[in-house]
């Protein structure tokens, strides 16, 4: 037998780092404590990029944007206990948006299992609602092949989260290299193609059909099928819709986007195709009165039990949206078939577009003070760098926000999601911004926030200002959620009594200097009330190319949406 020298020693962190770095991860979110700081340490050493978050949640959002913008999932690490539980909020997210991502969560030392250990949870059954796999290696020597296993299920088929538990006394242990399964780089995702015949009947369909539609969802933006879609649009002449995400695909201002008609092409359409985006509450389940009763639905998407949710559709396509867009493009032409552009349903189309861009941009001019939402949008708009990543959450400002704010690339707009979750607005920009500077330096990361939905991840300012991400931030402060108090109001009001007792849930502290917290970390912090204000705020800080900045917009604290035609299209994402 021969003497083992030292460097054929490795521990269970390095093993980990290895193992990442040879599926190509570029980035890990976390916080490190107790089991998982060798961990960090180990992964920073071998090249891949470790940034420290202030929570645990804002550090799982930051990973999955990754997945989302990379197609390559980003890693969130935590500690035992509380750290993966914050991590929860983050998981759910990701996979509810069919997102990649990883996370690693250290856990109790094994032997001290059921008896009470130090943050001691049952992490990978916790796990299970939340992610796609979710699973703890046997010993050291699987680590690599359980780290390839999650990472090409939360790339393979429908993609989403996956966990990967470390229990603490495996993180220093050493093991022999020789008696290590390593395992290579998983192969990328397989691209499968909708059977033949079901792409003839999805083409004959369209053929036939007198009002059609065309709905773009995030999983075409995930899937990078910008191209064939794009070319889907302008070959058939199709009217298209996005979704919150799937704005970008084809750009906003392309003459076929109908988006400021959305709710009447949702309700006249005769026959709608869907590019990755399901018939859940955003899209209104696909039921009347939304939709017409007889509205005949072709579904594109990866996943097969995704296929005749909530409606039974008229055609399925399963498979990969940019390969199967491919083929029905080939279908269509030579049926050479086009939609005809002087129709009576695109007549009706453009008017309605019309006249709803005309109330919008009424309320845009508005020049009383404090100002609307759509001011501050209008205004804002106007300075957008064309290639900008967009943030964007809370209830009004991220609804508002979406009509009146284009975008012009695919994956460039990021929001609060299928889950509808507040808070992600930090841990996004941190990760986009992150990616940007790596991938194209001068794209600026803007993100606008409600009062609200800063509160939940504030902290992550520091994260912003320790990593030198330019990132700028743009709070619409109406002093609460969906509505406030103003300051005048509020004081009447606390005569009455205790704020607990007889302030409205609803209400945050009036006119919060939320620009302070930027400024207490070294950032720029601007408080403004006019247009003039924002813009010169926006101006200065896209101007200044290293130094994250905030602008608090104080806008009348009872703003509200222009008159929808659906009352209930207030509570919708859309
Ligand atoms: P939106 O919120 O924009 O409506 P959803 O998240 O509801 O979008 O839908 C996205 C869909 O895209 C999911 O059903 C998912 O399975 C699907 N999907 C993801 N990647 C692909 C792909 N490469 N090819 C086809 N479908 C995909
Ligand atoms: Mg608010």
């Amino acid at each position: 037998s021969r003497t083992v020298t030292e460097d054929e020693y490795v521990s269970g962190a390095q093993l980990i780092a290895e193992a990442l770095k040879t599926q190509n991860i570029e980035y890990m979110f976390g916080i490190v404590g107790i089991p998982v700081t060798e961990i960090a340490i180990a992964v920073q050493a071998i090249g891949i990029k470790y940034v420290g978050m202030r929570n645990e949640q804002a550090a799982c959002y930051a990973a999955s944007a990754v997945g989302y913008l990379t197609g390559r999932p980003g890693v969130c690490l935590v500690v035992s206990g509380p750290g993966l539980i914050h991590a929860l909020g983050g998981m759910a997210n990701a996979n509810m948006n069919c997102w990649p991502l990883i996370v690693i969560g250290g856990s109790s030392d094994r032997n001290q299992e059921i008896m009470g250990a130090f943050q001691e949870f049952p992490q990978v059954e916790a796990c299970r609602l939340y992610s796609k796999f979710s699973a703890r290696p046997s010993s050291l020597e699987a680590i690599p092949s359980v780290i390839e296993k999650a990472v090409r299920c939360s790339i393979y088929g429908r993609p989403g989260a996956c966990y990967v538990d470390m229990p603490g006394d495996f993180v220093n242990l050493q093991v022999n290299k020789s008696t290590v399964q390593f395992t290579k780089c998983c192969l990328p995702p397989p691209i499968s193609t909708a059977e033949h015949s079901a792409v003839s009947k999805a083409a004959s369909i369209f053929a036939h059909s007198r009002q059609p539609l065309l709905i773009i969802g995030k999983g075409a933006a995930y899937s990078r099928a910008e191209n064939n879609i794009r070319k889907l649009v302008d070959q058939c002449g199709l009217p298209f819709l996005p979704t919150p995400m799937g704005k970008g695909v084809v750009p906003d201002n392309h003459p076929n986007c109908v988006a400021a008609a959305r709710s009447m092409a949702l309700q006249h359409a005769d026959v709608i195709i869907l590019f990755g985006a399901r018939l859940n509450w955003i899209l209104h389940f696909g039921l009347p009165p939304r939709f017409r009763p007889d509205v005949k639905f072709i579904q594109v998407d990866i996943c097969a039990e995704e296929l005749g949710n909530n409606v039974r559709p008229a055609a399925i396509l399963l498979g990969d949206i940019s390969a199967v867009t491919e083929q029905l493009l080939e279908q269509l032409v030579l049926m050479e078939w086009k939609y005809p552009s002087y129709s009576e349903w695109w007549k009706m189309l453009r008017e309605k577009m019309k006249s709803n861009e005309e109330t919008s941009k009424a309320l845009a001019l508005q020049k009383s003070l404090p100002m609307n939402y759509y001011t501050v949008f209008h205004h804002v708009r106007e300075l957008l760098p064309r290639d900008c990543i967009l943030v964007s959450e809370g209830a009004n400002t991220m609804d508002i926000g979406r009509s009146m704010l284009p975008n012009y690339l695919p994956r460039h707009r990021i929001d609060a999601g299928t889950f509808g979750t507040m808070g992600v607005g930090l841990g996004f920009a941190i990760a986009s911004a992150l990616v940007a500077k790596d991938r194209t330096p001068e794209q600026r990361v803007i993100c606008i926030e409600g009062d609200s939905a800063f509160g939940f991840s504030g902290m992550e300012v520091e994260t912003i200002c320790r990593y030198n991400l330019p990132v700028i931030i743009i709070v619409v402060n109406n002093n609460g959620i969906y509505h406030g108090l103003d300051a005048n109001t509020w004081k009447e009001m606390l005569k009455s009594g205790e704020p607990a007792a007889c302030a409205p849930p609803i209400c945050l502290l009036p006119n919060s200097h939320y620009e302070q917290i930027m400024t207490a970390f070294g950032g720029k912090g601007y408080f403004v009330k006019t247009p003039e204000e924002i813009q010169n705020a926006l101006k200065e800080s896209l101007a200044e190319k290293q130094m994250p900045s905030l602008i608090n917009v104080m806008i009348d604290p009872q703003s509200d949406r222009r008159q929808q035609d659906f009352h209930w299209l207030t509570r919708s994402n859309m």
